[in-house]
């Protein structure tokens, strides 16, 4: 069998050139990087919980009208996704102080904040993926002024629908990152929601004891991550009843 094309290797994923044109392969992998890779670990089985809780979360969007590039799962580690140019920012909503807005502003971790508040980080991992504003955005032409509305709009969207749903299963949905990416549609541009939505990319904390269930457990030391995401995946559904306690690793 021919081998695979891989287009591009990170820290948490490999893609792959997909089967159809315009597609890609993502696949999982079990590696957990924090701080800019300094912290680095092999987690087992946290690349097959990534790949089905993104699926839950991108599916869901997509049931809602937000658009994502998420197409179908494969297997327990990889899903086709569109192929889509990533726009070089990481969006973060937060909506209670946590992380480097709790040490940039000095609020204590855990404090609710008046709305969702909104941040931009330029995507290069050589510089820490710095803070920006709309100003650098726009002048350094990274996305436009109607890309910022619309990455503006799908930012809160996403966080309108993670929080309901996290809230249902006694989460509290404290702060998450997203990718945007842009796809070309005869002669329109369209954003969608692209990477992965999981519990490496959003801070989620039990409503009742505060235990976070997300990847600051291994940012900090506080446990097994994989039994973090597993009590996420647990309390949403999303694994099959016989792999509540340990996904089943395939490949
Ligand atoms: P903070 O800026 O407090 O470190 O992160 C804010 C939120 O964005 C957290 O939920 C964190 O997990 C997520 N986040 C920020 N940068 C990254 C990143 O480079 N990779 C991932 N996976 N998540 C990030």
């Amino acid at each position: 069998m021919a081998r695979r094309k891989k287009i591009y290797e990170g820290k948490a994923k490999i893609l792959y050139e997909g089967p159809e044109p315009g597609t890609i392969v993502q696949y999982f992998k079990d590696d957990a990087t924090a701080f800019n890779a300094e912290k680095k670990d092999v987690i087992d089985g946290k690349g097959v919980l990534n790949n089905r809780l993104s699926e839950y979360f991108m599916n869901g969007l997509n049931q809602i009208g937000v658009p994502t590039h998420f197409i179908r799962r494969l297997n327990m580690r990889e899903q086709l996704v569109r192929n889509c140019e990533i726009v070089p920012l990481e969006v973060i909503v937060r909506n209670f102080a946590a992380g480097t807005m709790s040490k940039r502003l000095g609020i204590a971790e855990g404090t609710q904040l008046p709305r969702p508040i909104v941040e931009y980080c330029y995507k290069d991992d050589a510089l820490g993926d710095p803070l920006v504003t709309e100003e650098h955005i726009a002048a350094f032409g990274w996305a436009s002024q109607q890309d910022m509305e619309d990455i503006l709009s799908l930012a809160l969207r996403v966080n309108d629908f993670m929080s309901g749903v996290m809230l249902a299963v006694g989460i509290r949905l404290v702060d998450f990152k997203i990718e945007i990416g842009r796809v070309y549609e005869g002669d329109f541009q369209r954003l969608i929601i692209a990477d992965e939505i999981s519990p490496d990319s959003c801070r989620l904390w039990d409503i009742e004891t505060g235990q976070k269930l997300d990847k600051d457990v291994f940012r900090r030391d506080l446990g097994s991550l994989t039994d973090a995401y597993s009590e996420v995946a647990r309390r949403l559904g999303v694994l099959p009843k016989s792999n509540v306690s340990k996904p089943t690793l395939i490949n």
